[in-house]
């Protein structure tokens, strides 16, 4: 795929820019345990993917920016001032990059790029992360900003937040900066501290399983949660004023709150802090090479997110039904919810009559087949020969 990929870009890049520039990646990602924790100070435990945003980039000692997006077969030009930001939407991601590269007292000059991906939009991936990164590395490299690496995720999360609307957390830009072939990365939202662990366990896929439906509650819930969990923290940082996310409670101490909180909020917190130690215990499994208890954790997440914080929907704990049927390792959802995908942990023998069997039943059911997408945990942002 990256090789096509890259012919393409080449040349597209030839034909618009002539000579010279070079190649730059970055990835999609998934996370394989640790949802709704990062805005209450948890962990989360992604990793970078093997798809991604590809990039040719050349500086082209103008102040303008001439950007060509395979994709979506569009050009887009504009200067690095905050009132030249472009209309194409694809392109206010790379616009913003410059100038979150610019308030950060990095050096940004003109350059010609042209660039192509292969994360499915929208599908809970973050091909808009890999879009960011991709130029974020690019441009760092390309004018020798020399600037550290969480720096560039700062980079994009800010991008999404300035100029793209989207109040996002650190994860996707996190990982798709910090990346590394056979590893999950575990990061602590909260101090931003994080730790590489092995991920290669021999005999198992990991395979996504979308439902390709998006239920319209998705935002205004997802405000409506982080409410509840800022309610609940308040009550505890009453008793406890160490407390500064809801991540930092012990359980017990949320018993001794259950009286002065809605139950609503209680069942939120209850997840969350189950969900962190979650994410501690799959990180020991995994040490130990302890597959079935990293499935079986999968599964507790899946039923907190379904029936404590209630963000799943029926498409999704039908995918989650039928893998615990088939004895798959493990499975829930994944991502905000209300839609997207389930994130499955399967046998090598077990794939195919498994995937063959969830798209069918699904098909069954809601009328159309889930897409499949299989992951291979892989590198994050990089400079490409
Ligand atoms: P996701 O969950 O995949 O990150 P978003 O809505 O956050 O979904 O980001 C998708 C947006 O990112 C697209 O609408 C587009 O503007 C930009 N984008 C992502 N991948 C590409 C690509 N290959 N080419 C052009 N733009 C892209
Ligand atoms: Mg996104």
């Amino acid at each position: 795929m990256q090789n096509l990929m890259k012919e393409k870009i080449q040349k597209k890049f030839t034909e618009l820019f002539g000579e010279g520039g070079k190649f730059y990646a970055s990835a999609g990602r998934i996370n394989l345990i640790g949802e709704h924790t990062d805005y209450n100070g948890g962990y989360v435990f992604p990793g970078a993917i093997d798809c991604g945003i590809l990039a040719k980039i050349n500086p082209n000692g103008t102040e303008k920016v001439r950007v060509f997006s395979l994709d979506f077969d569009q050009f887009s030009e504009f200067g690095l001032e905050e009132a030249d930001a472009p209309k194409e939407s694809w392109a206010r991601y790379i616009f913003g990059v410059c100038r979150e590269t610019i308030k950060r007292d990095g050096k940004v000059g003109g350059f010609d790029a042209v660039f192509a991906g292969d994360v499915p939009l929208g599908a809970g991936l973050s091909s808009s992360a890999a879009l960011e990164s991709t130029f974020a590395y690019a441009i760092n490299d390309i004018f020798g900003n020399g600037m550290a690496k969480m720096d560039l995720a700062l980079i994009g999360q800010s991008t999404e937040h300035n100029y793209c609307g989207v109040k996002c957390g650190i994860m996707d830009q996190f990982i798709s900066i910090f990346g590394k072939k056979n590893s999950l990365v575990r990061l602590d939202c909260k101090t931003l501290e994080y730790k590489y662990f092995p991920f290669n366990f021999e005999g198992y896929k990991l395979v996504l399983l979308d439902s390709c439906v998006k239920h319209e509650l998705a935002s205004s819930a997802y405000n409506k949660r982080r409410e509840s969990c800022e309610n609940v923290r308040d009550a505890i940082k009453k008793n406890h004023p160490e407390v500064e996310f809801l991540s930092d409670a012990k359980r017990i101490w949320l018993d001794e709150v259950r009286d002065q909180v809605p139950e609503e909020d209680f069942m939120r917190a209850e997840y969350v802090i189950g969900e962190v130690q979650r994410v501690l215990d799959v990180c020991d499994a995994l040490e130990r090479g302890d597959v079935e208890t990293v499935g079986e954790m999968m599964y507790q997440t899946h039923f907190g997110l379904s029936r404590l914080y209630e963000v799943s929907c029926e498409e999704l704990d039908f995918l989650n039904y039928i893998a615990r049927k088939m004895d798959v390792t493990g499975s829930r959802v994944m991502g905000g919810g209300f839609g997207g995908c389930t994130i499955n942990l399967v046998k090598d023998e077990l794939y195919e009559e498994f995937v063959k069997v969830a798209s069918e039943k699904f098909e069954q059911k809601f009328g159309h087949k889930p897409k499949v997408y299989d992951v291979i945990i892989s590198d994050g942002a990089r400079a490409i020969d």
